[in-house]
């Protein structure tokens, strides 16, 4: 996840002056995301090479023309929930004021780094002024000019010192990790086979004679995948007794592990009770899915029965609608050449990441072409949406009822960034955060 940089301060002490600042006026203009309020008050910053979400909370107008003190309180509260890191604004103008002792006390409180911001400090006269804010009993205060771009650098080196960092979760590995997963006798070993070919798994000296899990690397296109567990796959193929024996939990155990899932179905049976409960779970875990539908080879087929199976499929895996289906067979090899390009395609969605800018502009499409339904009587407000995170593609969107929004708006929601950016093959997965 990006970390989040939240703006908190009184009305007019020059919060959004500093946002500009640190966003860059050009930028700003370029970069100008429609809002879905009509204020923009976030952006992403990139500081070197760092990039962070910066938030104005001076841009969230409550709903209500509810009293400084209160405004002030939600604003900080936002920042002590949301943000990884938080700038407080004064005015060194107009001195301190009860309002701003009050802000300070709420950050008291709070185990995230807060950085004391003395704005308006355009020269020296102001500098022995911004003194007097020591009173209320911080370490060390920034004194800056937002307009006058004095001060701002120091404040920054300081602000990236201690902001955490993207952890972005193994993001740059560029090896797909593949599991095959499926009931016993639908063809997962023979499949595994299939796409290592059978030469080199024969000669891998732990394949098949060991019980804990063996990955299998290989290459193609001269690209890096690993095959999970194909001991485990190969060993359970093996032997009647294992067949029987393997469960859901070794496909669960398969699936934490795997970028991309290939639940693997077969066309002699149809879709069984076990094969929802295999697919059900790698939906849940988040990973990008494939179906494979093999023993295609022993159908005696006409024209409509591809089509019926997809029908099929599509109505026992509704929350699947996204995975892409293969029809093979891995004894004859008729199509299996295919799944490598499909992992491909689905490992690419799955890593995809859209600009926040982008990501808005459909938003607010969205949001504007068809509005939350009332929460208890309240309408529901939608600030912005950034991307946190890929494997699956992440979202966290501000909003002043996040408890609120209704399963089929998410539905909704989630199908529209579909519609305006693929992402097939893919979970995605929304999280709705805020305050009024
Ligand atoms: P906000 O309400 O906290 O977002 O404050 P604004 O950024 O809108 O600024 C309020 C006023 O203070 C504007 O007239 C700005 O031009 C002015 N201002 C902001 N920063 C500075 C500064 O560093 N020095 C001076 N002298 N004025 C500033
Ligand atoms: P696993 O238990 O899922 O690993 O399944 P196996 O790979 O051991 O296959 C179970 C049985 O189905 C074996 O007898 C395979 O030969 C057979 N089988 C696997 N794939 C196909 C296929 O595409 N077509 C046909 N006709 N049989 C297959």
């Amino acid at each position: 996840m990006k970390p989040i940089i939240a703006i908190v301060g009184r009305p007019n002490v020059g919060k959004s002056t500093l946002f500009n600042r640190l966003v860059g006026r050009r930028k700003a203009m370029v970069d100008d995301m429609p809002g879905v309020t009509r204020d923009r008050n976030y952006a992403e910053v990139t500081r070197f090479d760092r990039p962070f979400i910066l938030v104005d909370t001076g841009g969230f107008e409550p709903e209500t023309n509810d009293r400084l003190l209160q405004q002030m309180r939600e604003q900080s509260r936002f920042a002590m929930d949301e943000a990884d890191l938080i700038l407080l604004v004064l005015d060194a103008r107009s001195g301190l004021t009860p309002a701003d002792e009050d802000v300070v006390e709420m950050l008291r409180r709070v185990d995230k780094p807060v950085f004391f911001v003395v704005n308006k400090v355009d020269g020296d006269r102001q500098e022995n002024a911004a003194g007097d804010f020591y009173s209320i009993g911080v370490d060390r205060l920034y004194t800056v000019s937002a307009e006058h771009n004095r001060g701002i650098g120091d404040l920054m080196d300081d602000v990236m010192e201690v902001l955490p960092v993207d952890a972005g979760k193994d993001e740059a590995s560029d090896v797909t990790r593949i599991a095959v997963v499926g009931r016993p006798n639908v063809g997962k070993s023979t499949l595994v086979n299939r796409l290592l070919g059978y030469e080199r798994v024969v000669a891998n000296p732990t394949a098949g004679t060991t019980r804990d899990a063996v990955d299998t690397r290989f290459l193609c296109n001269k690209k890096p995948y690993v095959l999970i567990d194909t001991a485990g796959i190969r060993r359970k193929g093996k032997t009647v007794e294992k067949v029987e024996k393997y469960s859901v939990m070794d496909a669960l155990r398969s699936i934490e592990r795997a970028d991309v899932v290939l639940i693997v179905l077969s066309a002699e049976d149809g879709v069984t009770e076990q094969d929802s409960k295999i697919a059900g779970y790698a939906y849940e875990a988040g990973r990008g899915c494939i179906f494979v539908v093999n023993k295609w080879d022993t159908l005696e087929k006409d024209n409509s029965s591809m089509g019926k199976f997809v029908e099929e499929i599509r109505r026992s895996f509704k929350y699947l609608p996204f995975a892409p289906i293969l029809f093979i067979s891995a004894k004859t090899g008729q199509r299996t050449g295919k799944i490598i390009a499909e992992v491909d395609l689905v490992m690419e969605q799955f890593s995809r990441r859209v600009t926040t800018s982008e990501l808005n502009r459909v938003f607010s499409k969205a949001v504007e072409e068809h509005h939350a339904p009332m929460d208890g009587g309240r309408r529901v407000k939608f600030y912005f949406a950034t991307q946190v995170g890929t494997k699956p593609p992440s979202f966290v969107i501000f909003t002043n009822r996040p408890e609120g929004i209704h399963f089929s708006y998410e539905r909704y929601l989630m199908n529209s960034f579909r519609e305006a950016f693929g992402f097939n093959g893919t979970p995605l997965h929304l999280m709705f955060r805020g305050r009024d």
